[in-house]
């Protein structure tokens, strides 16, 4: 029997706003279930216009107190905060497989890749640096400063629930803005737990605030505000364009990380272990449920036989199961919604003459676990070529030049991350210069890391998360020229 005494130290079945726990209006509820059983594991509020208003206005007021504090001031609270991720990382972990679905040591590592980024935002929040212009007007000083830009409306996905809100909240913070956040429906509890730790951390009360429900009441109360001076979102391309849309009305501040559509691509020259090794890494990981998971292995002709055995291999040892079973490599998908594309995408690629060579159906666990799956025999006229399969299936595609690997990992109108894998130098800065994406793996199936910028380009975004460019984000820049000197 799982115990989530642990884990439910974090759940909060209300929203955060102004430093109060409190429901939505006519205490409208919703029900949040594990993926792994269909059981539920609690309720949150439905809030929409007004209480997301509500929040808005709280962070409005907490605004001015919270961007004059000293830099050094929000460095501190947010490395406490840093710590208490670290020092809850068990609760935290467990609360996010729970809802989510995938392996605790994934969860694990999902809550410390938080902790990690709030802390680098912390440090950076000492170097937000101007400048000094040299002037062309004699008695005449130009200087550049950089301030907060004000509240900050933050909408994340279920797929990364934690760390997608560590970047936002963590650099907006830093550079002084108040936010007002909703999570996903589907894994509301890792976004709440963010007003947890904000009160544990002694972040004041206004500073952060949490509303769940209707998504898109909630993102309109957003868009439509005049306080609100930016939206930071992650989820798909559709919803990020929408609300790109509606904030060019007040002329907000955006940044996307949108939808990818990443490929692989293995050259004959390639270390064949290390591919292997990193296309497990980029493909399997969360099921397959992130944003710059592999879509598509363009694997040549030298070394596809020979990739595409090892890679079944590889993938028929995964172990499908809860996130809370040990061992457990691959959790259940999100819901029927998720299963059902996965479903659809694989029945067309075997349609059009794809090979199954591992899984390619419903797990024997039945639910929406799906078999780690790996497909030969792929061509661009597949579904599954254009669009994020967002589950658990890899795709070969052959080809026999270079020229043709980049034209194809480019037919895309996505930018995310792509990857290669070859030992030729001079080849490695040739594709990643003829790359049309925000990050490149070159030999690394792994890329993200708070030091440095995650994005995408095209229909995958705008803006970068992390890094010293994430922070920028966030500051307006401010030109002042001081005259009579
Ligand atoms: P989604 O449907 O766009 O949802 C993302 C968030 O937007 C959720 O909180 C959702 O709320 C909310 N939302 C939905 N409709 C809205 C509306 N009309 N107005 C305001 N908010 C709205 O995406 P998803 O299915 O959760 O996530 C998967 C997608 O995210 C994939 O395309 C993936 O590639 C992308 N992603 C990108 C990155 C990146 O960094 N580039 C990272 C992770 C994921 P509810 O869930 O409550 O409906």
């Amino acid at each position: 029997m799982l115990d989530l005494t642990r884990a439910l130290t974090f759940r909060r079945e209300a929203n955060f706003i102004d430093g109060q726990w409190v429901g939505a209006s006519g205490s409208r509820t919703m029900e949040v279930t594990n993926p792994a059983t269909g059981d539920i594991i609690g309720t949150i509020p439905v809030a929409g216009k007004a209480e997301t208003e509500a929040a808005i206005a709280a962070a409005h007021k907490a605004f001015p107190a919270w961007a004059g504090l000293l830099a050094q001031e929000r460095a501190t609270k947010l490395n406490a905060m840093a710590q208490l991720i670290r020092d809850n990382v068990e609760a935290l972990a467990e609360l996010l497989t729970l809802e989510q679905g995938k392996p605790l040591a994934e969860a694990r590592g999902e809550v410390l890749s938080g902790a990690a980024y709030v802390q680098w935002f912390a440090e950076e929040a000492r170097r937000v640096y101007g400048d000094v212009i040299p002037s062309p007007f004699p008695g005449r000083r130009l200087l550049v400063t950089k301030e907060p830009v004000g509240v900050v409306g933050a909408i994340t996905p279920w797929n990364f629930p934690f760390s997608m809100l560590a970047r936002k909240v963590g650099a907006a913070l830093a550079a002084g803005c108040t936010v007002v956040a909703k999570p996903s429906e589907f894994t509301p509890y890792s976004g709440l737990a963010w007003g947890v730790l904000a009160e544990k951390a002694g972040i004041p009360a206004g500073v952060v605030n949490i509303v769940t429900g209707d998504a898109p009441a909630i993102g309109e109360a957003m868009t439509g505000s005049d306080v609100v001076r930016k939206i930071t979102f992650t989820g798909s391309t559709r919803v990020g364009k929408l609300l790109a849309e509606a904030s060019a009305r007040t002329m907000k501040r955006f940044s996307m990380e949108l939808g990818g559509n990443a490929p692989f691509i293995v050259f004959d020259d390639a270390d064949l272990d290390a591919a292997v090794e990193g296309a497990m890494m980029a493909k399997y990981r969360n099921s397959g449920q992130t944003c710059i998971c592999t879509n598509r292995f363009y694997v040549q002709q030298g070394i596809y036989e020979a990739f595409a055995a090892k890679l079944a291999e590889k993938v028929k040892t995964l172990k499908v199961g809860s996130g809370f079973e040990a061992g457990s490599l691959q959790g259940p998908l999100i819901n029927d919604a998720a299963l059902a594309k996965v479903e659809t995408l694989v029945g067309d690629a075997t349609a059009k003459g794809g090979k199954v060579v591992a899984g390619g159906k419903l797990h024997a666990l039945g639910g929406t676990f799906y078999e780690p799956t790996l497909i030969t025999g792929g061509r661009q006229d597949m579904r599954i070529a254009r669009e994020e399969v967002f589950g658990p299936v890899a795709v070969l595609f052959p080809f026999e030049t270079e020229a043709q690997a980049i034209e194809m990992a480019n037919a895309t109108e996505f930018g995310l991350a792509a990857y290669f894998y070859s030992k030729d130098l001079a080849r490695a800065f040739r594709v990643s210069a003829a790359l049309k994406y925000g990050m490149v793996g070159i030999n690394a199936g792994i890329i993200t890391t708070e030091v440095a910028p995650f994005g995408g380009v095209k229909d995958s975004g705008v803006g970068r998360e992390g890094s010293k460019y994430g922070l920028d984000d966030y500051l307006d820049v401010k030109y002042l020229s001081i005259g009579g000197l």
